[in-house]
């Protein structure tokens, strides 16, 4: 049929563009399985040269173990794959993935042994993984069924175990000096203490602790300090107080800043604990659309993204003394382009100290990009790490993680230690939230409390100290997090990671200037990240739910800092109105693509924020103000024309917030369907429909009652609100008047066009679209208001990749509309 047709065409393209994000949902199996048909052919022709190249020479022993491998391997895939159709049964021979890397090589010390050890080749034998493998199920069966405390029958986890996964351990991952607490030690700690000593004491524990004389010395002696140390190590919560404590509040504030809005808050509220003092006051936080700081703040814990805004208004950041920018390894957009500019700023502001600090151990880098400033090395601590990989591939992570967990927990007495699972984002983790809870209920009293603690990065404050609640005796953890619990948040007593394999991803074609968030495999850095999580507080395991063929094989070995892989319209804007004009020649530490510099000036000069030379307009200087996407500032500046800002502001503050307006319980979708319908009556668009349930809520006096009734999650309502309010306030500073003109749909559906006009698509006689810049087939998202009517032309906010490249948010246009407001960017076909 048509739509099997359209089925297998879809896939077929999604592994041509080896696109694991858009399979994952079908078929990751496939993907998989294309993707070892092809190391396999690579393998074979490596070994054939190899075997040609080396003809006659004598071979280091080393030489011989590695081809013996690829051997090895070889077979064993391609006996795999000529038995079966399933990628059941392949097994790495144990210990292959030795030489990944330098820190390869110390982490996987156990396995690295081996390999230095003469008789190495004897012991890998290729089964050797498969005797691990069988080890752990027998001990796994003793532990599930020799427990004295608990006496489950296997009848009892039926429902856990029906399908239950195999793993293969596979390395240790060292532990780094790890020091028992002594005796005298441990009977001081448990003597009764009022929470702001044992906090004072927790602080003298961290591994940060024993140096802070030497690093305050060093930060005296050197302008810019990189600073390296494990995560969890102290250097977030402790050097800025260290700072603070000797003195450098005196000359200006400290400030450190984070990449994710989450680590901010976190971070900020357990400093002004420590400190004994309260948020906002000594101590605050400043993210994107909330500043929770006042004139006596002297530590300032702010996204990376908000101390480039903060540049703007001062372009000495005279108020502050320190800048520590800290998460540097996680390579943001905002935190590559901070590099240069503070990096500049310290050549004319002697007295500013510079740190930057990092998880992990590439610090060469950042030190030879600040002129080769010194590393100063926190010596780090950690329990070592058993690893385990999956038989198999997983078809379904989700489920896959969800089982194992459960696996865990029914298996692992309660009291040892929590449970980790790396997730993709916040829907991904309510799923998985549902699945533990309606499968835990299906275990009934049999089995320990599991408290189950998300974290992403719209969760409400309330919610997210959670996750740092010691757990009840009794009971276990688990938390559902997203790639926040690699590095930026440490969460303590973790014992278990179970490591899915994958994340969310922006990327972006510069050719065609579309960018979408996939979900995207990691990197080995990051998957060997996730693992340390484990082992903080004792010996931890971690589960990666993927075979270690594909550990070795299909992840890179470092993340792709985010310049290279995004739209540059928003920072060229911020530095075009920083006054730094040449781009190209801008001290960037690894230069973006020229390609996505260019698409990123002709997207500023057809929004008329840039003039032919290249200089910002009076457009562009407005645009700049907003802390927004260029195309939604656009649409907000150009909203004074059509006299309706007061609409185009509340549009701009309910796209912000995101994908998360609207919900639909899972036994109420017909409701929850009709309740999202009555905004969409007309045939309005989805953009007008926002502004509707806006305003309703509005008239309601901003009921939550309102909310449950409709639908609609009344928190992200209240970030609309709080975002409006800051809209409003910035209308003001740039002299654009607030003014309603509610009954004019076409004014604020023009307003829409003059920002986001190059979103424009045309129906196609097969009910796609078609974008009108690029030609790229496109579809209206089910859950828009107008995925019915399928009008011939559409503006659309977004797009996102699914199963499909589907438009998010789009309203009727009329193509008249686009030669009037972008005639340089759209003219008439004859
Ligand atoms: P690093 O930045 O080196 O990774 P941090 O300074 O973030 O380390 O963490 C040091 C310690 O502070 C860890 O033991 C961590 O658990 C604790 N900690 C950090 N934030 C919080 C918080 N919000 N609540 C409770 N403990 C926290
Ligand atoms: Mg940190």
């Amino acid at each position: 049929t048509r739509k099997e047709e359209e089925e297998a065409i879809r896939r077929s393209d999604a592994l041509e563009r080896d696109d694991i994000g858009a399979l994952r949902k079908v078929s990751r199996r496939e993907y998989l399985k294309k993707r070892e048909q092809k190391k396999l052919e690579e393998l074979r022709d490596d070994i054939e040269d190899e075997q040609y190249l080396f003809e006659g020479v004598k071979l280091t022993e080393a030489e011989q173990r590695e081809l013996s491998y690829k051997k090895q391997i070889y077979e064993l895939v391609k006996k795999r794959s000529e038995d079966t159709d399933d990628l059941g049964e392949y097994r790495m021979p144990d210990a292959y993935d030795l030489e990944g890397g330098v820190n390869q090589e110390k982490r996987f010390s156990v396995a690295s042994e081996r390999y230095r050890d003469p008789d190495a080749a004897e012991k890998m034998n290729p089964f050797a993984e498969q005797e691990a493998w069988e080890e752990h199920q027998i001990g796994k069966a003793t532990l599930k069924f020799g427990s004295k405390n608990r006496k489950p029958t296997s009848e009892d986890y039926q429902f856990v175990f029906e399908d239950q996964i195999e793993f293969i351990k596979a390395a240790v991952m060292d532990g780094v000096n790890v020091d028992q607490e002594s005796p005298a030690e441990s009977i001081e700690k448990s003597m009764a203490k009022s929470a702001f000593e044992k906090l004072q004491e927790d602080r003298k524990t961290l591994p940060i602790y024993p140096y802070r004389d030497d690093l305050l010395q060093a930060v005296n002696d050197h302008q810019v300090l990189v600073i390296v140390g494990e995560t969890g190590s102290g250097k977030t919560t402790q050097i800025p107080q260290y700072l603070h404590e000797a003195g450098y509040t005196k000359r200006g504030k400290i400030g450190c800043t984070q990449p994710r809005r989450v680590a901010a808050m976190s971070v900020s509220a357990r400093v002004s604990q420590e400190m004994g003092v309260k948020l906002g006051h000594e101590v605050g936080y400043s993210i994107r659309f909330e500043d929770c700081t006042s004139e006596k703040t002297l530590l300032k814990y702010m996204t990376d993204g908000m101390l480039l805004r903060e540049f703007l208004g001062e372009p000495d950041l005279a108020s502050y003394s320190v800048i520590m920018v800290d998460e540097a390894h996680e390579r943001t957009l905002s935190t590559d382009i901070l590099f240069g500019l503070v990096k500049d700023i310290a050549r004319f502001r002697p007295d500013l100290k510079l740190l930057i600090s990092s998880a992990t151990l590439d610090a060469e880098k950042f030190s030879d990009y600040f002129d080769c400033a010194p590393i100063f090395k926190i010596p780090g601590r950690r329990f070592p790490v058993e690893i385990h990989y999956t038989k198999a591939p997983e078809a379904d992570y989700l489920d896959a993680a969800v089982v194992t967990a459960l696996q865990i927990h029914v298996t692992q007495p309660p009291g040892d230690g929590d449970i980790l699972i790396f997730l993709t984002g916040q829907e991904e983790i309510e799923t998985a939230e549902e699945i533990i809870k309606h499968r835990i209920k299906g275990l009934g009293t049999k089995i320990a409390e599991l408290i189950i603690c998300p974290i992403y990065a719209n969760l409400p404050t309330e919610l997210q100290a959670k996750i740092f609640e010691p757990t009840p005796e009794g009971a276990r953890k688990v938390v559902l997090a997203t790639n926040i619990a690699e590095t930026s948040l440490t969460i303590d007593g973790i014992k278990y990671v179970i490591d899915p394999g994958f994340s969310k991803m922006k990327s972006y074609n510069p050719r065609t200037g579309m960018e979408s968030l996939l979900v995207t495999p990691i990197s080995k850095a990051s998957a060997n990240q996730r693992a340390g999580r484990s082992g903080r507080t004792g010996p931890g395991k971690c589960f990666r739910l993927y075979t270690a063929y594909n550990y070795m094989n299909d992840l890179e070995d470092n993340t792709v800092p985010e310049i290279q892989r995004t739209n540059l319209a928003n920072v060229v804007l911020s530095l075009k109105s920083l006054g730094i004009h040449d781009l190209l020649n801008f001290d960037f530490m690894d230069p973006p693509p020229a390609e996505a510099l260019l698409k990123a000036l002709e997207l500023l000069f057809a929004l008329s924020a840039l003039n032919k030379l290249g200089e910002l307009t009076k457009v562009g200087r407005r645009m700049a103000e907003f802390p927004l996407d260029p195309m939604l500032s656009k649409m907000i500046v150009a909203s004074d024309k059509y006299k309706c800002s007061d609409e185009i502001i509340s549009i701009a503050a309910m796209l912000s917030v995101g994908n998360s307006i609207f919900y639909r319980p899972k036994d109420k979708q017909v409701h929850a369907d009709n309740a999202r319908m009555n905004f969409h009556m007309g045939n309005v668009g989805d953009h007008i429909a926002l502004l509707k349930v806006y305003n309703s809520w509005k008239e309601t006096n901003f009921s939550t009652q309102w909310c449950y009734e409709n639908y609609i999650q009344v928190r992200s309502m209240k970030r609309a609100r709080d975002i409006r309010d800051q809209l409003e306030g910035l209308l003001e500073r740039v002299e654009i008047e607030l003014t309603s003109n509610i009954n004019d749909l076409e004014g604020i559906k023009k307003s829409i066009t003059s920002g986001f006009f190059p979103h424009s698509a045309k129906l196609q006689k097969n009910g796609s679209y078609r974008t009108v810049k690029h030609a790229q087939t496109v579809h209206i998202h089910p859950s828009s208001g107008l995925a019915q009517v399928l009008p011939r032309w559409v503006v659309y906010h977004e797009l996102v990749l699914t199963t499909k490249e589907y438009m998010r948010q789009a309203t009727e246009l009329k193509p008249e509309w686009l030669v009037e407001i972008a005639p340089h960017y759209y003219q008439l076909k004859d």
